[in-house]
């Protein structure tokens, strides 16, 4: 839950500032976008000025969040240190790890003392100078959209629909079991706010490029099976991304056909990056934690939900990183 202390928080945060930078995490999801677009167009309402600077561009699927045009833009140390310097307060959203900002880290870092987080991921220790971080959220959306309210604004359309689509999508469209009755309240504000759901599903997932769809059957035939079939694996290689003309299609959601099959309860999708390195993003059942699994290897996440991008060897990572998770399947350590 938010504390009165979180409001408080948040209300000294409007009080100080009139440029703010929002910033997220590398590779930003339907909740990273969301919270940026939702918190912005709050910001702006108010009459603040507000940019939002990424690592990394806005995802092609989850543009239309952005509305109006493009609002996120990918960082250039040239063009947007001066801006970080100018700014009245730096806003991280969804995201508390300082590894998880990238080429941002540092010039975030520096800023620390000026930097407020807002987030749902389990943190230790962050060096930020306030943090609202509600890990009983099932979305960093759901906290934007309850900070906001609390002072008596509704979002308007545009935002409404991009806070519904971050909660929905990292909730599985209300599936995963971060769904709680607090995350339906949130979105029957937001439906009444204006959000479409319809059109939020059909914008995320049905406008997949046929590469994709060949990539996603490719790896998909190379399904592997361990310990009596409890964890399932696919592997893609650079290659096959050539062979499909599927370069930055984003894989993640390759995992959900994988923990289909009966018996699953981890899966995992290993993907090859440029550069010697693997993107491994890892889903699990119930009581599975596969979020300590990858801060084992470096990584991070949900019990759930986890990812680890690491350097080495393709084989020697699915190697390594698969004998941890039989190893979980079979004890649940
Ligand atoms: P995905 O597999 O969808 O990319 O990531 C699933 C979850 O794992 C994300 O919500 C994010 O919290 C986390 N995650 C993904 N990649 C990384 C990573 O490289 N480091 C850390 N710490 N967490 C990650
Ligand atoms: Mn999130």
């Amino acid at each position: 839950m938010i504390t009165p202390k979180d409001h408080a928080a948040f209300r000294a945060l409007l009080a100080r500032a009139k440029l703010y930078v929002l910033v997220t995490h590398v590779n930003p999801d339907g909740d990273a976008i969301g919270s940026q677009v939702g918190l912005g167009r709050y910001l702006r309402s108010l009459g603040f000025e507000v940019r939002i600077v990424n690592q990394d561009e806005t995802p092609p699927e989850i543009r239309f969040l952005e509305f109006d045009g493009p609002f996120a833009e990918a960082y250039d140390p040239a063009r947007h240190d001066g801006l970080l310097d100018a700014s009245d307060a730096i806003v991280l959203v969804d995201n508390s790890a300082p590894d998880r900002l990238g080429r941002m880290e540092a010039p975030v870092r520096t800023r620390a003392a000026k930097t407020f987080c807002i987030d749902h991921h389990p943190t230790r220790s962050t060096p930020w100078a306030g943090n609202v971080i509600d890990t009983s959220a099932s979305a960093t959306a759901v906290i934007v959209h309850e900070l906001v309210r609390a002072g008596g604004a509704a979002p308007d359309r545009a935002a409404a629909e991009a806070l519904y689509a971050g909660l929905a999508t990292d909730t599985g469209f209300f599936r995963f079991n971060s769904t709680s009755p607090r995350a339906f309240r949130v979105a029957a504000e937001l439906l009444e706010a204006g959000a479409d759901p319809t059109r939020c599903y059909r914008e995320v997932y049905e406008r997949n490029t046929p590469a994709y769809t060949r990539l996603l059957g490719r790896a998909l035939a190379g399904l592997s099976l361990a310990t009596g079939g409890a964890v399932a694996t696919v592997g893609i290689t650079l290659g096959m991304i050539d062979a499909c003309g599927a370069a930055g299609v984003d894989t993640s959601e390759f995992t959900t056909p994988l923990l289909a099959v009966d018996g699953v309860r981890i899966a995992m999708l290993f993907r090859e990056l440029p550069g010697g390195k693997v993107k491994v993003s890892l889903r699990s059942k119930g009581e599975l934690d596969v979020q300590r699994m990858a801060a084992e290897f470096g990584g991070g996440g949900h019990r759930n939900a986890s990812g680890i991008v690491m350097p080495g060897r393709f084989e020697d990572i699915v190697e390594a990183v698969t004998a941890r998770a039989v190893a979980l399947a079979a004890d649940g350590r």
